[in-house]
């Protein structure tokens, strides 16, 4: 792996946006405002070809309607994220590939995926209420986000139906946000709630304060955290949504006042996301005392070299945006392409420790196909890198079972990955690698 770190300051033109033909007369203040992002943000392939006229091959966006056709999540892209892709060369851009599928780079899903891959309904409690760690709780709040991600996990839920997928909703209704916090209320061992969805920022002000002020009332909860992917595609809703913000904020502030740490969870995952707009937001939270913690997807071709991740970690360790996470990338359909080998993300893990504080330096998880939760990428029982399949096991949540994540099929020789399309092979090299783990606990 190469050691030698790119430039590590994400800097754009002032007015980046204006190369785009379509934004070319937006004005700052305009481009600046969280409410024209949002009624401008791009639902459909063809709305990509109006805007860049000239910039944009017709077989980029063929490509692009065709991957969405066969995609789990749905399109949603707000104008500052489409400003940021290199459209000189999209099919390489780290932006482009995280939120614009395209049929071209799609690969055969491993047969160990299923669309619910950490099988939440398992867990929950409550309608949208998953209760799989014993002191923590994950509340679903809303099934919409600022933008969708191809590797969404949640894409069984999260989003508009899409022609492969119809979703089971989580909707923001009044009467299920009250029968999960009565659900909390009741369960004495939870002290941690995690409010995600979706994402916290399509909640409207009032909902925020009512679900953050309900939740800091039931007085037994030590730590809430809200998850939202804004930070990194909307960051003007943090600089000039006061009222968005300043709920946030009085949250934080109240919690504080009790005893509470109420923090904000959000997801960037590459070093190009870090943009003037980023850091303006992170200040403000920064400076009106909101912990915020970082949780990244590891993926292929965005940010799964040490250039990228290196650059990354320093970048929002700078700004206050705590590195927490860094994820392999869930079993999710569609996003073959994106996935890497739990090899990468201990490589990775392994040359990024030591750079910059241990506090600021992620942990690489495998979030554990079945339910096993969060596990160190390292942690692995036995990991048979030519069959690819490391095996996990989870004392504290589910102990006595063993729980497999594969690497992609990409990563395996072509004799192997035709294995895996075996049934009876793919059962035998399942057996193969369980074996070496039972035996090694
Ligand atoms: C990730 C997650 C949590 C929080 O886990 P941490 O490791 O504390 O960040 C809680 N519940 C569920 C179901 C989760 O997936
Ligand atoms: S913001 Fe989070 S929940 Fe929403 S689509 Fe992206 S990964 Fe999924």
């Amino acid at each position: 792996m190469s050691m030698i770190a790119s430039n590590p300051v994400a800097s754009v033109d002032a007015e980046f946006w204006r190369e785009i033909p379509g934004y070319s007369a937006i004005a700052a203040n305009e481009f600046s405002d969280p409410a024209w992002q949002e009624r401008n943000c791009l639902i459909r392939a063809d709305q990509v070809t109006e805007l860049l006229a000239g910039l944009v091959h017709d077989e980029f966006v063929t490509d692009l309607a065709d991957g969405l056709s066969h995609s789990t999540m749905s399109m949603r892209v707000t104008p500052y994220l489409i400003a940021l892709i290199n459209w000189e060369s999209p099919r390489g851009d780290p932006i482009r590939r995280q939120f614009l599928p395209l049929r071209s780079e799609m690969t055969a899903s491993h047969p160990l995926l299923r669309l619910d891959s950490l099988n939440e309904h398992a867990d929950e409690i409550a309608g949208g209420l998953v209760h799989r760690y014993p002191d923590r709780a994950l509340f679903l709040a809303t099934d919409r986000c600022p933008v969708y991600c191809r590797f969404c996990t949640r894409s069984y839920s999260v989003g508009v139906d899409t022609p492969v997928v119809l979703k089971d909703r989580n909707a923001p209704i009044a009467d299920r946000w009250r029968a999960a916090i009565d659900a909390i209320r009741a369960t004495p061992s939870i002290v941690d709630v995690v409010v995600s969805g979706g994402d916290c920022f399509r909640l409207k002000p009032d909902q925020l304060l009512e679900l953050g002020g309900e939740l800091i009332n039931i007085g037994r909860l030590r730590r809430i955290r809200f998850a939202s992917k804004g930070l990194s595609v909307l960051p003007m809703k943090i600089i000039n949504d006061d009222a968005w913000t300043d709920a946030l904020i009085r949250l934080s502030d109240l919690g504080r006042s009790r005893g509470i740490e109420v923090s904000l969870h959000t997801h960037i995952n590459h070093p190009r996301e870090v943009t003037e707009f980023v850091v303006a937001a992170a200040r403000r939270l920064f400076s009106n005392g909101v912990m915020v913690r970082n949780q990244s997807v590891l993926l292929r071709g965005v940010n799964d070299d040490f250039a990228a991740m290196s650059s990354l970690v320093k970048l929002l360790s700078d700004h206050h945006i705590h590195p927490y996470y860094t994820y392999v990338c869930d079993l999710v359909s569609g996003v073959e392409d994106m996935r890497t080998t739990v090899r990468r993300a201990c490589d990775l893990e392994k040359c990024i420790r030591g750079l910059t504080a241990g506090y600021n330096t992620p942990t690489f998880v495998v979030d554990a196909p079945g339910g096993g939760g969060k596990r160190d990428a390292h942690s692995y029982e036995a990991y048979d890198r030519e069959i690819g399949l490391a095996v996990y096991s989870a004392p504290s949540v589910r102990p006595g079972e063993l729980f497999l994540y594969p690497d992609p099929l990409h990563s395996l020789s072509p004799a192997m990955a035709s294995d895996w399309a075996i049934a009876d092979r793919a059962r035998e090299m399942v057996q193969t690698v369980l074996r070496r783990a039972k035996e090694s606990l």
